[in-house]
């Protein structure tokens, strides 16, 4: 972060027109300049800088420049620490940053999950009341969502035995920190009008392809590394 802008090195690349010409040269920086980047490029720009990065790294060359014993990437004007936009822009630089595929979508999958237990986190959404939440007050049920039919394969349709998930742990907290469970909205939370669309989280949208998108959102009651090694592989 820099306050004056007449602090700033004379090498230095505005990151919306970066290229990988310009990412060769030994001892160049990014500027990143929130007043001047406008907020319905953030995706366009990020997957640019993703794009000339793994280039990069496959030539071995190195961004930013040295300062001891760290490496200066860049130089942040303009952040507003509450603009929830200029958070996701920064969180994508850093996804960006990772050197191989495994660490950026742990690195995305943890900034992601950690998102989405802080909304819920203290406000009991689901209105949990003796074990039973919202959705099923009126029914057996008292582990909320975390439950499905006995034969996952056969499915419903020709089963009608539910048991708890096997992730579900005593303390009726998840041992899976599964992402697609963390995405889920019943009908009783977006009455509340609280839904979560793949398309509105940065990181998630920016970094997915449509398909790496659909197991995010379908792969309920699955662990994290199941996940992870789903989304390689696609
Ligand atoms: S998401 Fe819906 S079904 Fe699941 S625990 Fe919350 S209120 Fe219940
Ligand atoms: S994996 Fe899903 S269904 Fe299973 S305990 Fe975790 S949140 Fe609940």
């Amino acid at each position: 972060m820099i306050d004056n802008i007449n602090d700033l090195p004379e090498k230095i690349i505005n990151i919306e027109k970066i290229t990988f010409k310009d990412f060769k040269g030994e001892g160049r920086v990014l500027k990143i300049d929130f007043n001047a980047l406008e907020e319905n490029k953030y995706k366009k720009i990020i997957k640019r800088l993703l794009f000339i990065k793994n280039k990069a790294v496959k030539k071995k060359i190195e961004m930013g420049k040295r300062d001891k014993e760290k490496r200066l990437l860049g130089y942040v004007i303009n952040y507003d620490e509450n603009n929830k936009k200029h958070k996701e822009f920064i969180l994508g630089i850093n996804a960006v940053l990772y050197n191989n595929k495994y660490e950026r979508y742990n690195y995305i999958y943890d900034t992601v999950c950690d998102y989405l237990d802080g909304f819920f986190y203290g406000k009991n959404l689901c209105d949990f009341k003796d074990n039973k939440c919202g959705e099923k007050r009126n029914t057996s049920s008292n582990v909320g969502c975390c439950h499905h039919y006995k034969n996952k394969i056969l499915g419903p349709l020709l089963s009608n035995n539910l048991i708890p998930c096997e992730y579900l742990k005593e303390d009726h907290s998840c041992g899976a920190k599964c992402i697609s469970c963390k995405l889920f909205t019943c009908d009783y939370l977006e009455k509340k009008g609280i839904k979560f669309r793949i398309r509105d989280i940065f990181l998630l949208d920016t970094f997915f392809n449509p398909l790496q998108k659909y197991f995010i959102k379908t792969m309920v009651f699955n662990p994290k590394n199941k996940i992870i090694n789903r989304l390689l592989k696609l």
